[in-house]
């Protein structure tokens, strides 16, 4: 075997962007490593080779099928959630043009906000979900909405930049009654939070391994009636897999370190501790720096995010003087963007304050030493900000 080439990571580095992307568990990537080399073959391959591919896609399926209370028709392999949520909104445009309303929260990800807008050139009308200043999918709002006429709606079950949970059983009930169909963007959610698909009402489902300690590239859509009884002709041609529904070679090494990612999704311990060290740190910043809050703080919030204002520092020039604090200002896929957080601003927080406003994610391989670490960058930091202004 060639020599591994080494990525030096600089001493004092602390990783809390972990709503962006995680860290591959080791388990992960061993179990990932034969079906690179030794077991490559093509899972649609009828030979031995191809059989060996097709046993470790379909034994992946079965365990994320497990993971979620599923069951196996109802598991899709995808690239990631951005091909999942895209997915739905094309299947959608293609098979109902009846219904040509839409419903979207406002503080989806752009993957979703996007898609949708998309079908605006094609004559359907996008009706945005607005939220409470606690970014919260407003109920009200969503009754007056979600009317006869309605095709899809589409939210998210937790959001990215705040954590905070959406009421998606309620939707979904509105949804139905309304005869239109009900996608979840479940990204965040997933290994953050227990919930069951099917409690929630959910007709489709989009995830992604990268958020749960597995590879980039790798996903699944959850459709709750299956291939067969899906209504819509699905937007890819191509090959037979995914039963026809999403063709295209299938990513094995992905899959399979997608589906050990979902073994080892945290438990309810794991998960009150994440909460502990995070609602710790919170307490430690909010004393720590004046005039420092939240954003979000009195929703129902994942146990790893914390949406941060840090008064009178710009977001950008806090974290220009905090070089060895990942974190970020928005959504990763949106960083590059000029201007605050739209869902800051969609929660009626001012330019100022979205401004200056910063995420921090952790994950369960996050650990005290590393919030006392950020803590002492972000003081250091605003200080140096503010001597600067
Ligand atoms: N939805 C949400 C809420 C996300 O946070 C992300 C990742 N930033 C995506 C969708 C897109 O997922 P992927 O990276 O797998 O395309």
């Amino acid at each position: 075997m060639p020599d591994v080439p080494s990525v030096k990571i600089p001493e004092g580095l602390v990783y809390l962007d972990n709503n962006a992307t995680t860290a591959c568990f080791p388990e992960v990537v061993a179990a990932m490593a034969p079906y690179w080399v030794a077991a490559f073959g093509n899972a649609e391959s009828s030979h031995f080779a191809g059989r060996l591919a097709r046993r470790a896609v379909e034994s992946a399926r079965m365990t994320v099928a497990n993971a979620l209370g599923a069951d196996l028709g109802q598991i899709f392999f995808t690239s990631g959630a951005t091909e999942g949520n895209n997915w739905i909104f094309q299947a959608f445009a293609d098979s109902r043009p009846d219904a040509r309303r839409i419903v979207v929260s406002s503080i989806e990800h752009k993957s979703v906000l996007n898609a949708a807008k998309r079908l605006e050139a094609f004559g359907f009308e996008v009706a945005l979900l607005p939220v409470t200043p606690d970014g919260v999918v407003d109920l009200a709002a969503a009754h007056e909405l979600i009317t006869p006429g309605t095709g899809l709606v589409s939210v998210q079950l937790a959001n990215n930049e705040t954590g905070v949970i959406q009421p998606v059983r309620e939707l979904t009930e509105l949804t139905h009654e309304a005869g239109a169909f009900f996608h979840c963007d479940a990204v965040q959610a997933l290994g953050k939070m227990s919930f069951s698909l099917e409690d929630l009402g959910v007709d489709s489902a989009a995830f992604s391994a990268h958020k749960i300690h597995g590879p980039k590239g790798a996903g699944f859509v959850y459709l709750r009636a299956g291939a067969n009884r899906f209504p819509f002709p699905m937007p890819l041609a191509g090959g037979g897999q995914e039963r026809g529904v999403r063709p295209g070679t299938h990513n094995v090494p992905g899959i399979v370190g997608l589906a050990k990612a979902m073994e080892m999704l945290p438990g309810a311990d794991a998960l009150a501790k994440m909460q502990t060290l995070r609602d710790g740190f919170e307490t430690a910043v909010l004393a720590a720096v004046p005039g420092s809050r939240v954003n979000g703080a009195s929703a129902k919030r994942l146990p790893n995010t914390t949406n941060l204002f840090v008064p009178g520092v710009p977001s950008e020039a806090l974290l220009s003087h905090m070089q060895l604090l990942c974190v970020s200002t928005g959504s990763a896929c949106n960083s590059g963007a000029v201007g605050s957080s739209y869902v800051l601003h969609a929660m009626s927080i001012s330019d100022d304050v979205a401004g200056s406003s910063i995420r921090l994610s952790s994950s369960v391989q996050t650990g005290w030493h590393d919030f006392e670490q950020a803590l002492q960058y972000i003081v250091e930091a605003r200080q140096k900000a503010l001597e600067l202004i």
